[in-house]
């Protein structure tokens, strides 16, 4: 797991990196040419499995979950970002889930990560599970879409226990999706 972690981490660290002064162009068409642009309604998420463990990261434009893409400033805005951040922290905004397990989340983190000259945010959400018992073979239920209507796709990246990684994607109609850990 180690390995893992460490890794998504560095992964972490350069993308926070790339949003930080780098005029964050944002992108309503379809470009993933510069660095820090978004698509409003793509979300990112990657989720990695290790024996008893999942490690889950999720990017998405903050528009997509919050609604508004700047730091809170209206008692609304304030109580929908903090209803949001404990709703990850406590139950992963209930949109993950296994079918006949239940995992205890560890070191939940939200960063609203705001453009302070673009007028653009971008969420960046992670926690690791903890489960009792092994993943190989469980599958994972992402409701996300059910919950949030402004996505309009999520890209999956998956590590699983011991199968190779694979890519998953969900758009249009598919609201939920079944991914094999
Ligand atoms: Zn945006």
């Amino acid at each position: 797991m180690k390995k893992i972690v460490c890794f998504l981490a560095f992964s972490f660290s350069l993308s926070l990196f790339a949003s930080g002064d780098h005029g964050h162009k944002h992108g309503h068409e379809k470009s993933s040419s510069s660095l820090g642009a978004h698509v409003h309604g793509e979300l990112e998420c990657s989720i990695a499995v290790d024996q008893k463990e999942i490690y889950l990261q999720l990017k998405a434009p903050a528009q997509s979950l919050i609604g508004f893409e700047y730091r809170p400033k209206t008692e609304e805005e304030k109580k929908k970002w903090k209803t949001f951040t404990d709703s990850w922290k406590k139950n992963l905004l209930n949109s993950f889930s296994m079918t006949d397990i239940k995992c205890e989340i560890l070191k939940p983190l939200v960063l609203l990560n705001v453009d302070e000259k673009g007028s653009h945010a971008q969420i960046y959400a992670e926690a690791l599970l903890r489960c009792p018992k092994s993943l190989q073979g469980k599958t994972m239920n992402v409701t996300l879409r059910q919950k949030f209507e402004a996505i309009k796709k999520i890209d999956f990246d998956v590590l699983p226990a011991t199968k190779p990684p694979y890519k998953r994607s969900i758009s249009k109609d598919l609201k939920t999706l079944e991914l094999e850990l």
